[in-house]
């Protein structure tokens, strides 16, 4: 969103508020323009003979943005049965589906088998059950390589002690089980978790990759995951895609070249592609001066985006409604009935209530965890492609809360008296 003429533009000269006017705040927004240029950019970062991208949809999943990707030609990383589900639906072919799920049972993982997409599996007791089950069904192996990425203990999730993945120790007992069972190996796995900055810790994560896929002869790829580090305010560190391309590409090549075969390079980003595509514009109510702060409390809280409360992101924030005030400080706060407090002293061009704010990078990690606590609906979303806005998603309504509640027979007889 930049400011052009005295006014916020999203691409192709929309307005934001003209959006907030038609569609109500508080307003999900999805620029696709960025999206495309995110994805070509990635595409574009890597010299191998075979690249697949596989967009990880728990980041956003919303139909129209599994179609956009698909559009691109982006496969899909899923995460849960559902999702595989909402792949299929956006038309994505089973081949271009990965499953990656973790502590789930047999059953669900059948039923991906039934779907025919690629399956992914990430600890011993489902490989033992799988290869009795399904032997001549090939599957991806997802290993733990024992690194810590990035900072944040709750999105790394490739270090010793992680509940992800097979330990790189623990090979020779998945040589054996593969032999007993007759399996075969289709792909290599590792997914090290949000907020990897440099090529260094990519390369020594493949590393440990490569010296296990030498020894399964049948392999078609190999997939690096992703933890790509977005900026979240100016002058933030992000991945340099580009020369992680370039290092990984030449190492990849390498590889191929002695294991004798051309392999597809596989990464699974969410995040980088779809989190600066996203702004959540928002109502300010109240303006509330204590003693210490002035308080904007917006018509929204951690029921829609509860990043900044559970995993200390920070989030830029916009006064859209006066781009030439001058900024004052303010504390923004949810109206959840607890404390949800979005960013503390951000200088924010002067708010007068009524102001409409735009919430940066919101499009990974916001819609897809938001909730119905304290019994409010989640909001509508829109997608801006080739200069049109779409609506993609419904605000909610009373029916949507209450839709698939059954009544128990309590207090009816109460009730009737009265
Ligand atoms: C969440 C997830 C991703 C995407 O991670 P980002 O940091 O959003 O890019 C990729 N692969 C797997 C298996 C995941 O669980």
């Amino acid at each position: 969103m930049k400011i052009h003429n005295g006014r916020y533009q999203l691409s192709g000269g929309l307005d934001p508020l003209d959006l907030v006017e038609r569609y109500q705040a508080p307003l999900y927004v999805y620029d696709s323009a960025i999206i495309k240029q995110k994805y070509e950019r990635m595409a574009a970062a890597f010299d191998v003979p075979k690249l697949q991208l596989l967009y990880a949809c728990k980041a956003l999943s919303n139909l129209s943005v599994l179609r956009l990707m698909r559009s691109m030609g982006a496969g899909l990383d899923t995460v849960s049965i559902q999702e595989v589900e909402m792949g299929l639906m956006a038309g994505f072919a089973p081949k271009d589906i990965v499953y990656t799920p973790n502590c789930v049972g047999m059953e669900e993982i059948a039923e991906a088998v039934e779907l025919g997409v690629r399956i992914n599996v990430d600890n011993i007791s489902i490989l033992e059950q799988f290869g009795q089950a399904f032997p001549d069904y090939p599957i991806c192996l997802r290993i733990n390589p024992h690194i810590m990425a990035g900072l944040n203990a709750k999105t790394s999730v490739g270090h010793i002690d992680s509940k992800f993945g097979i330990s790189f120790h623990q090979m020779p007992l998945v040589h054996r089980v593969v032999e007993a069972t007759g399996l075969t190996i289709e792909g290599i796995h590792m997914h090290t978790g949000s907020g990897i900055l440099d090529a260094g810790v990519f390369l020594q994560g493949a590393e440990i990759l490569f010296n296990i896929a030498k020894d399964f002869p049948d392999l078609s790829y190999l997939d690096f995951g992703s933890g790509f580090k977005v900026p979240y305010r100016e002058g933030d560190a992000e991945t340099d895609i580009e020369d992680l391309g370039t290092q990984i590409s030449q190492r990849f090549n390498r590889f191929c070249a002695n294991y004798g075969r051309e392999l597809t390079l596989t990464f699974e980003p969410g995040k980088y592609l779809v989190s600066e595509a996203g702004y959540f514009l928002v109502q300010v109510n109240v303006i509330k001066q204590t003693t210490s702060t002035v308080f904007a409390g917006i018509d929204s809280g951690l029921n829609h985006l509860i990043r900044p409360m559970l995993y200390d992101a920070y989030h830029e924030i916009s006064n859209v409604s006066r781009p030439g005030a001058k900024p004052r400080f303010y504390t923004v706060v949810g109206y959840i009935c607890e404390t949800d407090t979005f960013g503390v002293n951000r200088r924010i061009n002067e708010i007068q209530e009524g102001d409409i704010l735009a919430i940066h990078n919101a499009g990974a990690y916001c819609f897809s965890m938001a909730s119905n606590y304290n019994s409010r609906f989640r909001p509508a979303e829109v997608l801006v492609h080739e200069g049109q806005a779409y609506l993609i998603r419904k605000r909610e309504t009373m029916d949507d809360l209450i839709r698939s509640q059954v009544e128990a027979p309590i207090g009816v007889e109460q009730s009737e008296k009265v």
